[in-house]
């Protein structure tokens, strides 16, 4: 039984329970935005993003998306699309969704 290939621990939408992203593309977990802690994830599922603009943030200007639930509309993060300075270019292409806004859960096992 390899239940190791079949079980992922996921995060979903804290409203509607939507699959957003997996556990192992967490980049990192003590992130910070805007609407306090965050995951900084490699890449999530189930999300449309809004238009891209330039936004100041705590870490400086950054030209980033809103990424929301694709099932509930739920704005759950940010997208990186484009970063300044040499030292934030890791977060680009990367995705931020705030921690009170996903929810930890196993995905049933599915037995193929
Ligand atoms: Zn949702």
């Amino acid at each position: 039984m390899r239940e190791d290939l079949v079980r992922s621990r996921v995060y979903c939408c804290f409203k509607c329970r939507n699959i957003v992203a997996l556990h192992d593309d967490i980049l990192k977990k003590t992130y910070r935005d805007g609407h306090g802690r965050a995951f900084l994830f490699s890449h999530a599922m189930n999300i449309f993003e809004g238009p891209k603009a330039d936004q100041q943030l705590n870490s400086g200007v950054h030209m980033v998306s809103n990424a929301y639930c694709s099932d509930c509309g739920q704005l759950l993060g940010r997208k990186y699309h484009k970063a300044y300075e040499e030292r934030h270019m890791h977060k680009v292409g990367k995705i931020v969704l705030t921690k009170y806004k996903i929810a930890k859960a196993v995905d049933p096992p599915t037995y193929l």
